[in-house]
């Protein structure tokens, strides 16, 4: 991943985005933001305890770094469903409000900014160059065991005709296979996915999601794992392993 800059904010790249000027995208840190501790300061999520008009002048700053797109967020539920947003979809007002709930969605609408709020489960772009469609997907141990990330390719390929091996993938910084300790994992994780646990109760959620990418279609080639541990960078990341009470950061990515 590469580091940028803009306003003094900082945010993260994926070099597999680079060469392709018609996707903005950005993963953004704690940095930044004007909420104060435990939320500080780039916190994009409502409902946590942070003061409301704080999370809002975040969410305008994120906009901001990405030429005032507007940012549509929705109310995630670690659930698998997947939201198309077309033109009309969202509130006038979707820098604030949402299409409603899910944990992915899917545009093929130029300046509509997708927004997935994390702290410590994988945000994860698609980008289809030729089809221009983009995704973004919150993808924490329960979307990962229900293969929200499949599902969601095959939502780009059904209804946008996007062929999965031009398909281009990113997973953001997340709770890394150094610090994802399932100690209930019999109860939690399926026996299928057991072959992820690499030590003791330490899954790699990483490795299940290149996995699933490729399973559904994806080129390994394609396919670049950020490779960053939320929880090991508490000081740059929320990770709610690390402090139950924190922010969530942003990741977004849409179409100019
Ligand atoms: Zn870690």
């Amino acid at each position: 991943m590469l580091i940028q800059e803009k306003n003094e904010i900082p945010f993260f790249q994926f070099s597999a985005f680079e060469a392709y000027p018609d996707v903005r995208h950005g993963i953004f840190t704690r940095s930044g933001g004007k909420s104060l501790s435990p939320f500080d300061s780039l916190n994009v999520g409502y409902g946590l305890g942070d003061n409301e008009d704080n999370v809002a002048a975040n969410r305008q700053r994120i906009a901001h770094c990405m030429d005032d797109a507007e940012l549509i967020f929705t109310r995630q539920v670690h659930g698998a469903e997947v939201l198309v947003i077309d033109s009309e979809e969202a509130d006038k007002d979707g820098i604030k409000a949402g299409p409603g709930m899910g944990d992915a969605m899917v545009t093929d609408v130029r300046g509509k900014t997708l927004a997935i709020q994390v702290a410590d489960c994988q945000p994860v772009f698609l980008f289809d160059p030729v089809g221009k469609v983009v995704a973004n997907v919150h993808s924490g141990w329960r979307g990962s065991i229900q293969n929200i990330v499949g599902r969601s390719v095959a939502v780009l390929a059904e209804r946008f005709g996007s062929l999965p091996g031009n398909i281009i993938a990113g997973v953001g910084p997340s709770l890394g296979p150094c610090c994802a300790e399932f100690v209930n994992y019999r109860r939690e994780i399926p026996e299928s996915l057991w072959g992820y646990k690499h030590r003791s109760v330490f899954f790699n959620f990483w490795a299940l999601t290149r996995d699933q990418l490729r399973d559904a279609g994806l080129p390994a080639s394609n396919i670049e794992i950020g490779g960053i541990c939320t929880k090991c960078h508490g000081d740059r990341f929320f990770s709610y392993r690390q402090n139950n009470l924190t922010g969530r950061f942003a990741a977004v990515i849409g179409l100019k």
